[in-house]
């Protein structure tokens, strides 16, 4: 039988302590089979200490630290002075306990302490004690579950957060951090796509615990007028296809395929037999975010990476475009049925203006968490495979593509998506009247109370 997780949590003196940590430590062992080690100090303890760790459950035990002397602070010392200065000239003894412990069977499966022994971190660190997660995200084995947003797997959480010895972890532990300074949001979203979110958003605000966050998009961009002297050959082409027929397939600014996903996908689409429109990148193998910053610039032509034949097979059905397309004109074009995408946000929003569902093929930063709440049926917009498309760099193989695209373009689940992009398109149409009013009018509120 697999050993239970055990976890070692330290507190410091005082009921209001040691009340809260005896607490959960009943409950991990009761409700999860843990088993748990309190921590307490000797020369700490107080009357308080005796109830709540007099009836502890079994699988819950307590050790307590040797007393330290502290008789050479000044009789009046402040009582904080006291504590803290007992918790630092104890970290030898917590060592030897925590070395100890981590001999034994069990292990120590994550330590933890209450809000005055942080002291205690610097030990658990340097003996590579795990903190309060006993995994990296991506291993959790329930869902993530962030309040008003669709459950998430960890592997679906954005990359940086994946890996926490990895030092881009702490940078986005900081940005994260230094949100919390601002007064507001203002987000790129809209009611009718996020409300649960933005409920939650409203509540946690309410109580004061993050600034308030107001739905002010979707901020797309317009359409250009149509101008035959400036209309992108790839527009003239779809003039001559039927309403709602071409799937339009683009990875965003940046997003590459590997060489040989970039042949699968090829082979997928020819043997869906529907009509695309294809934004073709070169291909990159070792990253898919390759284009994003101008990494993969290279003056090969992308069409020169497809399959033998695969550009004179498809002239009737498919239309290849290198590098860019004007993609707001092409999705907001009547001869567009579908999209299929990496995901990105601006994509998002345009294919919800424009009224078009979409085939999700997630690739890098948030783009999985945009693709399972796209999936959900809360939304609906999106069909997505589980697992994943292209999940840890596995292919995607030609029947797979092929299936899905005939899905989207002619299926039932297609046409259900179908109509919640019709939804979509009306609702952003009224949210984008209503966006930039808010904002300018939150933009004047804030100038009137600051008396400007
Ligand atoms: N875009 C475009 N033509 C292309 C590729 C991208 O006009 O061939 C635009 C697209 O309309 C969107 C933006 O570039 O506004 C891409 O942003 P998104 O957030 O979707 O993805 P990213 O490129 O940042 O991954």
């Amino acid at each position: 039988m697999a050993q239970a997780a055990h976890v070692v949590m330290l507190t410091s003196s005082g009921a209001g302590h040691v009340l809260p940590v005896s607490e959960l430590a009943k409950r991990l062992a009761v409700r999860h089979g843990f088993t748990v080690t309190i921590v307490t100090y000797a020369s700490l303890s107080t009357p308080g200490h005796s109830s709540p760790l007099a009836s502890l459950p079994p699988g819950v035990s307590v050790a307590a630290l040797p007393e330290v002397s502290i008789s050479d602070l000044p009789a009046d010392a402040h009582l904080v002075t006291r504590i803290l200065t007992v918790i630092n000239r104890a970290l030898p003894q917590l060592r030897d306990l925590l070395r100890s412990l981590l001999g034994l069977p069990a292990g120590i499966t994550a330590f933890m302490t209450d809000m005055l022994c942080p002291a205690a971190l610097a030990v658990s660190k340097e003996m590579g004690l795990p903190g309060t997660t006993t995994c990296e995200c991506r291993d959790l084995p329930e869902p993530v579950m962030l309040p008003g947003c669709v459950p998430l797997h960890g592997a679906d959480l954005v990359e940086p957060v994946q890996n926490r010895s990895d030092p881009v972890y702490e940078l986005m532990v900081d940005l994260g951090l230094n949100y919390l300074l601002a007064e507001g949001f203002i987000v790129n979203t809209m009611d009718a796509l996020e409300h649960e979110t933005l409920v939650a958003f409203q509540e946690l605000s309410d109580k004061g615990v993050y600034p308030p966050a107001y739905a002010v998009g979707p901020f797309t961009r317009r359409r250009c007028p149509d101008s035959d002297e400036v209309k992108h050959s790839c527009l003239r082409w779809l003039d001559n296809q039927p309403d709602g027929s071409v799937l339009y397939v683009s990875f965003g600014s940046g997003g590459a395929l590997s060489t040989e996903q970039t042949a699968e996908l090829a082979a997928g689409l020819e043997a869906s037999e529907q009509r695309f429109l294809w934004v073709v990148h070169h291909p990159n193998d070792k990253d898919s975010s390759a284009g994003y910053l101008g990494t993969a610039t290279t003056d090969d032509d992308p069409l020169s990476y497809l399959p033998e034949g695969f550009v004179e097979r498809t002239k009737g059905t498919g239309l290849l475009v290198p590098l860019w397309a004007p993609q707001v004109e092409i999705l907001n074009h009547v001869a567009v049925g579908g999209f299929m995408s990496h995901g990105g946000w601006n994509s998002t929003l345009e294919s919800v203006a424009a009224g078009v569902p979409m085939v999700a093929w997630p690739l890098y930063a948030e783009q999985r968490m945009n693709a399972v709440m796209l999936s959900s049926d809360r939304v609906g917009l999106a069909l997505w495979e589980r697992p994943p498309l292209g999940k840890d760099g596995a292919i995607v193989p030609r029947e797979e593509v092929a299936a899905l695209v005939g899905e989207l373009m002619e299926g039932e689940k297609g046409a259900m998506a179908r109509k919640k992009a019709d939804h979509l398109r009306d609702e952003a149409e009224i949210a984008q009247d209503r966006a930039l009013a808010v904002v300018a009018g939150m933009v004047s509120l804030h100038r009137k109370s600051h008396g400007d």
